[in-house]
């Protein structure tokens, strides 16, 4: 069977990601340190331990498995932690993703799916956004993103590797199946935290600004469900190993915008419970609105978001919720 190495398999994103490798037919090695990763995650493959920044481990483990690519999803996330400090994420991200491409060079591995984000772009111009549209980020964490992306794309002109680089936008939702889900510790999504509130675990749901220019003043996102996000990345692993060449960025998103509000109303009715909210001023770093045209990918990839749908995200997410908690909601 073939094998692809996940760096970052045991996180979220990753996670699901693997089980869609498993599904259609690729061996999901697993790379992750674990600091942010859940073991327990990785349930789809073998599980190596390590950190991206380690090279000796890097090699170690390619030359164990041999894999003919690699999903690179292991990064910092936290966009408010970015901004007081930063030497964490330029470190992690951008020394890390420098290094795993270095190993990647030396094991002669040269097909590359990165993990790139919508916070490239920064303050978009125009919406829903286009690849082609400026990338001008606001804040560490997009940057450390965008660095990534431009030494993939590199690499792939003077060393001939291949990449899909890939700008997610909201990843929200569980597994369908209710084997994996949403686990960051702090959690600051706006999804699991409107569900927490929603199942009383926290008081309230903390609106970050409603003074945007924006129909209801709160912030617009495209939310995109983390298994559509998942077949994404195998659609692209396919591209690669069909012999795509060179460098490609593809937005993924569903081309719908959701308000804050809008997500709050959508969580009340999904879940039939009542959800306090407070109002706080705006978040450093939140732009207004950020809405994927994600037609390059549906053209590239023959890929749409299929489970994206409000209330899938949602019900998956608090069914992801209850099964954690042990059953806290259905008692509550
Ligand atoms: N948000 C909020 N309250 C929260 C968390 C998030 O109002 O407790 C807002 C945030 O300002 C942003 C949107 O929800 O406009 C999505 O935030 P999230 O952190 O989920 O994702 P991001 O867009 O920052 O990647």
């Amino acid at each position: 069977m073939n094998r692809v190495m996940v760096t970052g398999g045991a996180g979220y994103i990753g996670s699901h990601a693997c089980k869609a490798l498993r599904a259609a037919g690729w061996e999901p090695v697993v790379y992750d340190n674990l600091v942010y990763g859940h073991r327990e995650a990785v349930k789809w493959g073998p599980f190596e331990q390590g950190d991206i920044l380690d090279e000796a481990r890097l090699a170690e483990v390619f030359a164990a498995y041999r894999p003919v690519a690699v999903m690179h999803f292991a990064a910092f996330a936290y966009v408010g932690e970015s901004v007081t400090d930063p030497e964490k994420y330029y470190r992690n991200n951008v020394e890390g993703t420098a290094a795993l491409l270095r190993a990647m060079r030396k094991a002669e591995i040269g097909r590359l799916i990165f993990s790139s984000s919508c916070a490239t772009y920064g303050m978009a111009e125009t919406i829903p956004i286009l690849e082609a549209q400026l990338q001008a980020p606001i804040n560490p964490y997009g940057r450390t993103k965008l660095i990534g992306e431009q030494i993939a794309r590199d690499y792939t002109h003077a060393y001939g590797f291949d990449c899909i680089a890939l700008r997610y936008f909201n990843a929200a939702g569980a597994d369908l199946d209710g084997e994996i889900g949403e686990d960051h510790d702090p959690e600051t999504h706006l999804i699991p935290l409107v569900l927490q509130a929603a199942a009383g675990i926290r008081p309230t749901i903390t609106v970050f600004g409603d003074d945007y220019d924006t129909p209801d003043g709160t912030c617009i996102r495209d939310y995109l469900h983390v298994a559509d996000l998942a077949s994404a990345h195998v659609a692209a692993l396919e591209r690669l190993d069909a012999g795509s060449k060179g460098f490609a960025a593809l937005n993924l998103g569903t081309g719908q915008g959701t308000s804050v509000r809008e997500i709050i109303e959508a969580a009340q009715r999904v879940t039939g419970r009542s959800i306090p909210v407070t109002m706080a001023p705006r978040r450093e770093g939140d732009p207004a609105a950020l809405v994927a045209d994600p037609s390059a990918a549906n053209d590239m990839l023959g890929w749409t978001a299929r489970h994206s749908d409000l209330d899938t995200i949602i019900s998956t997410a608090w069914n992801w919720l209850d099964l954690s908690t042990q059953g806290a909601l259905r008692r509550a």
